[in-house]
């Protein structure tokens, strides 16, 4: 059976561009299609500056809004990456094939590095050599495939590089993964600044909107959206990236392409009211179930035990193999 790995970083509360990049066809499509891990990469939050109850209090969130949004505990495993101790393991063995060269090449080392250096900070190793323990998630559980947005395609290709070159040093130990994007609604960007992904990390709010933001919240955002000159409502992402991107998230609600809802709106106001609409009833049951699951700690609490004990055992002979494959 098709196994599968991904995960979401609890680095910012979560997006509707994580709802529509990611999870929803996590709960909608591969929980049931395949073996299915969901992980809250929590290691992941500290290769920058972080404040740790701020990172324990999200991950709790990330984890609670993924079961949610209709992840089944019967059919995937929901865990938290620190609860499973394989990820570290295998991360330090895989340092020792990855090479630094490889490491310095990635675009979003070049990208948050140069951000951090701007700000004044120092760049953490663990920004360096992130993609290394990326890779350790994905080949501990010997996943076939990682559903992914492309902005985390070329890490998905190192992994590949590393099962392989692994495989030929000390023998055949990874399955070579794939990154399979979603079909619908690939990059959905900021509402204020639609050039740019609409990214949890953000530090302006405005343009994002967020899965536990209130209705009227999410009406306003949408409301607001910048958009383009012009008054025709047509697709086209280079011409008009505000209205092309609002396009983009009323058709993923709906389940359809974008190119469909071209000239059926008279005007930005009248798409812009279809669009919050949409979002709104979209996210409703997310955040009701959300509500329901908060009253109930020991339910989320059981279910991140159950999962880390079911990922254990599932990485633990791969992890074990890598060990004495390497000579320890
Ligand atoms: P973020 O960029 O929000 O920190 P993560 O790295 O935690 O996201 O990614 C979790 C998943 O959500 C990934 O599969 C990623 O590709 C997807 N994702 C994140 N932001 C967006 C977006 N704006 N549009 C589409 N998918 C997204």
């Amino acid at each position: 059976m098709t196994r599968i790995f991904s995960g979401i970083k609890p680095t910012g509360h979560l997006t509707l561009g994580n709802y529509l990049g990611a999870l929803r066809q996590w709960v909608e499509v591969d929980q049931h299609r395949a073996e299915s891990l969901f992980c809250v990469v929590d290691l992941h939050a500290l290769t920058v500056e972080h404040d740790p109850a701020r990172v324990r209090r999200l991950s709790r969130q990330a984890a609670t809004l993924m079961l949610a949004a209709g992840l089944d505990p019967e059919r995937c495993a929901v865990f938290v990456q620190s609860h499973v101790d394989e990820h570290a393991r295998l991360s330090y063995l895989l340092e020792c094939v990855a090479n630094d060269g490889e490491m310095r090449r990635m675009i979003q080392y070049k990208e948050k590095s140069v951000r951090e250096r701007e700000r004044g900070g120092s760049v953490r190793l663990s920004l360096l050599t992130y993609p290394v323990l990326m890779a350790a998630d994905i080949l501990a559980y010997g996943a076939d495939e990682v559903p992914v947005g492309e902005d985390q395609t070329q890490h998905v290709e190192l992994t590949r590089d590393l099962a392989v070159r692994f495989n030929q040093r000390y023998g055949h130990t990874f399955v070579v993964p794939r990154a399979t994007p979603p079909k619908v609604a690939a990059r959905v960007m900021d509402l204020q600044e639609p050039t740019s992904k609409m990214g949890k990390s953000h530090e302006s709010g405005a343009g994002i909107v967020y899965l536990l933001d209130e209705p009227e919240v999410v009406r306003k955002k949408i409301l607001r959206a910048v958009t383009d000159s012009g008054r025709e409502v047509v697709y086209d992402r280079e011409g008009k990236p505000g209205v092309s991107n609002l396009l983009e998230i009323l058709a993923a609600c709906e389940g359809r392409g974008p190119e469909e809802l071209s000239g059926a709106f008279d005007s930005y106001g009248e798409l812009k009211k279809a669009t919050a609409e949409a979002v709104v009833e979209l996210l409703r049951p997310v955040r009701e179930r959300h509500r329901e699951l908060c009253a109930e700690p020991g339910r989320v609490d059981a279910v991140l035990r159950a999962g880390a004990e079911k990922a254990r055992a599932m990485a633990r002979p791969t992890v074990d193999a890598a060990y004495r494959a390497m000579g320890l």
